[in-house]
């Protein structure tokens, strides 16, 4: 019963059945503008609550901004982002708590992994006694229970990318957005990271969002995918049937398919 690494299972366990409910997701015409130029032209989504949902599309067809807009960061869009049919937009990203994973993991050098992941629990003045515990559950998740003590300069990019998903996931948010969060790796670690991303989005249940331009990573991971372009939602579906499917020459042709 002293088994560390029971007990470290144990203590994931603890933080999967903390979860509330998963939320949905409803996008409401949403439009966004960087000063004369429109960049979202009126999206329109509804993601399940637990669905892992990918929004994939050629670099510019402003997939991040989506993302970040429902994070709370950059201009404030018109239209409507409703979690649970209450609308966000307007408010400011820490009462969204929406959690968001970047390409670049940006980990801060001088704290050890267990420090990064406790900085944003000490911010939200989580009681100390339980820090030790959250922190050794999120990094158990996420396969990195034996780095508490290393520095981020001396783990791979893939054992960071590890620590920066469970910084996130640590503060248990509502939703998580995943933006690019394997480009910067390796091809092979990149497929090996897709799985463990699956594995880890299924035992907690929560709404995600991956983005991606890279549709196999979409295809191979995603419940449902919604290609975008040109700021416009192109088609929306599970993978086979966007596939199978394409919606107009533009999805089939970034796609790749016969038709
Ligand atoms: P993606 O993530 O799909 O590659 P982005 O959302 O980053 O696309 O960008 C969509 C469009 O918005 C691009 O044309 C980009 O140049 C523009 N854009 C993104 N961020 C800014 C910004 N801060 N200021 C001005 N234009 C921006
Ligand atoms: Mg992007």
């Amino acid at each position: 019963t002293s088994n560390p690494s029971n007990n470290r299972r144990a203590e994931a366990d603890t933080m999967t059945t903390m979860q509330t409910s998963p939320v949905q997701i409803d996008i409401e015409n949403l439009s966004l503008s960087f000063g004369n130029t429109e960049v979202l032209k009126g999206v329109n989504l509804a993601i399940r609550p637990g669905e892992f949902f990918a929004f994939l599309g050629p670099s510019g067809s402003g997939k991040s901004t989506l993302l970040r807009a429902i994070a709370g960061f950059g201009p404030t869009p018109k239209g409507q982002i409703k979690l649970d049919g209450q609308d966000i937009v307007g408010s400011v990203p820490w009462q969204r708590n929406v959690g968001m994973v970047f390409q670049s993991y940006a980990l801060w050098p001088h704290m050890t992994v267990a420090k990064n992941v406790a900085f944003g629990l000490e911010e939200r003045k989580v009681p100390a006694s339980e820090i030790g515990p959250k922190v050794r559950a999120a990094l158990e998740l996420v396969g990195m229970g034996d780095y508490a003590e290393r520095f981020p300069s001396q783990l791979s990019g893939g054992q960071q990318q590890r620590v920066a998903l469970a910084r996130t996931i640590v503060v248990e948010p509502r939703v998580l957005l995943l933006d690019e969060p394997l480009s910067n790796l390796d091809a092979n670690l990149r497929v090996q990271m897709r799985q463990d991303l699956l594995k880890l989005q299924r035992r907690l249940g929560i709404t995600t969002i991956f983005v991606t331009h890279d549709q196999e990573e979409a295809n191979t991971i995603c419940d449902r995918i919604a290609v975008m372009a040109d700021g416009v939602v192109q088609q929306i579906g599970r993978p086979d049937e966007v596939y199978d499917n394409p919606a107009n020459s533009f999805v089939a042709k970034f796609l790749g398919t016969a038709n």
